[in-house]
This record gives structure tokens, C-alpha cells and sequence, in this order.
């Protein structure tokens, strides 16, 4: 059985202030409920703040990203004891705004191990571009990001890794993939991660989706067999919609 993750990407939106609010807003309506794993992903200075909201929740605090490096002259970088230190659990690690940034497979799979050494959770996000969607390479494209980014880990290791599928063309364009386009593609990643680390490991390895998840297309996209729950950007920064989304059984 994977238990579902529901994660949200505030990215670069809201101050301490608005960030607590959103926080205790979610807190509140989820009081009592027992579902997916739920992870709060706010901006790097919103951490301490939301820590103490969540503090004594089940609800867990996650960083937007990591350096790869323990420590040193790498200015304004942070790293995973950094965050382990700020009371982070998890950490997006590879999301396509930041390869769009110049962000290499080399510097993602760092970046997971400098994660997995601190005992963060790491979330690896991979995806396709429209363009290389268009020109039938999505798998290719796919193939390339998980097996870099996985490279080098055992077995146990990888199982303590969760990854996202984000079709970039569906982040914040309101264009969500069908739920047998992400199937498609979740299976093919637990199928590459069986080729790598084993079946046992695969069975248990959890894919998120994201890309213009909703209230109204989650529980479709939650029917599907290799979806084991989503990344939310937009729809995690206001509290009716996010716990929608984590409530999405109803
Ligand atoms: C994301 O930021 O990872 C994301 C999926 O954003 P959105 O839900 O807004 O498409």
C-alpha cells in the first residue's frame, strides 16, 4: 500500500504573515482528518513561522529546494541540515522552473543525495516540455530525468525518494495532462525504477502528478493505478481549494 501525498508549492508567493495564515487556515479545516501525507512546501523565509503552526500536526514542512553542498562559500544557498534544522521533513528537489534556471540532471541528483544524507524527503520532479511532448520524446525526455536523477542510490535509499510527474506544459497553464496521459507516464517511471532498484522497491515508490491540479480533476487523476497523489502549485495557495484537494474522496 502507498499512502498518498498531497504536497503544496507555494513558490515565491506570500509573506510570513499571509504564509501563517495560509498554514493555520489548512491546519484548521483538516483537524481530525486522517488521509494522504500532507506537506506544506512554503518560500525559504516562511519556514520558521510555519513551523510553530504546524508544530504537534501531522501535517509536514517542506523547502522549495537545496544545495548540494554541507556548507562553505556558496553565497545565498542553503543546505539540507539548514533545512533539517528549520524543522523540514521534505524538499522539492528538480523542478522545472528551476531547470529552466540552468539546473542539470548532475545538479538534481546531488542535490537528492545531499537531501537523502541530512534524512530530508526529497520530491523529484521530472517532465516533458511541450515542444518535446510534440515531438514524441516524452518518454525519452522522462527516461533521462529519472534515471540521472536516481543514479547511484540503493535500492533503500531510492524508496525513501518521492517523485512528481510534471508535464512542464501543464504547470500554472491551467492545461492539466489526462488522467490516461499521466498513467501513461506514471507507469512507465515505476516501470524504470523496477529496472533499477528492483520490483519490491517499485511497488512501494510513490508518483505524484502536477500540473494544474484542482479540486474538480483530482479525483480523477486519483483513480488512476500509479498515482499515488500530487504537487499543487496554484490551487495550494488558497486554503478551500487545497483541502478540496486533500480531501478529495470526499
Ligand atoms: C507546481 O508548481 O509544481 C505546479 C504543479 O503548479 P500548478 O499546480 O500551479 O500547475
Amino acid at each position: 500500500m502507498r499512502r498518498p501525498v498531497i504536497a503544496g508549492n507555494w513558490k515565491m508567493n506570500g509573506l510570513v504573515r499571509e504564509a501563517r495564515n495560509l498554514a493555520g487556515g489548512i491546519l484548521k479545516k483538516l483537524e481530525g482528518f486522517e488521509g494522504p501525507e500532507v506537506v506544506l512546501c512554503p518560500p525559504y523565509l516562511a519556514i520558521p513561522a510555519i513551523r510553530d503552526v504546524l508544530s504537534g500536526s501531522a501535517v509536514r514542512l517542506g523547502a522549495q529546494d537545496v544545495f548540494w553542498k554541507p556548507k562553505g562559500a556558496y553565497t545565498g544557498e542553503v543546505s539540507a541540515a539548514m533545512l533539517v534544522d528549520a524543522g523540514c521533513t521534505h524538499v522539492v528537489v528538480g523542478h522545472s522552473e528551476r531547470r529552466e534556471l540552468g539546473e542539470t540532471d548532475r545538479m538534481v541528483n546531488d542535490k537528492v543525495r545531499s537531501a537523502l544524507e541530512a534524512g530530508l524527503t526529497p520530491i523529484l520532479c521530472v517532465g516533458e516540455r511541450l515542444q518535446e511532448r510534440e515531438k514524441g520524446v516524452t518518454f525519452e525526455v522522462v527516461e533521462r530525468q529519472v534515471v540521472q536523477g536516481l543514479s547511484g542510490f540503493a535500492p533503500e535509499q531510492v524508496a525513501r525518494i518521492v517523485m512528481a510527474y510534471e508535464p512542464v506544459w501543464a504547470i500554472g497553464t491551467g492545461k492539466t495532462a489526462t488522467p490516461a496521459q499521466a498513467q501513461e507516464v506514471h507507469a512507465f517511471i515505476r516501470g524504470l525504477v523496477a529496472r533499477g532498484s528492483g520490483a519490491g522497491t517499485a511497488d512501494g515508490f510513490r508518483v505524484l502528478y502536477g500540473g494544474s491540479v484542482k479540486p474538480d480533476n483530482i479525483r480523477d487523476l486519483m483513480a488512476q493505478k500509479d498515482l499515488d497523489g500530487a504537487l499543487v502549485g496554484g490551487a495550494s495557495l488558497e486554503v478551500d481549494s487545497f483541502v478540496k484537494i486533500v480531501r478529495y474522496k470526499g
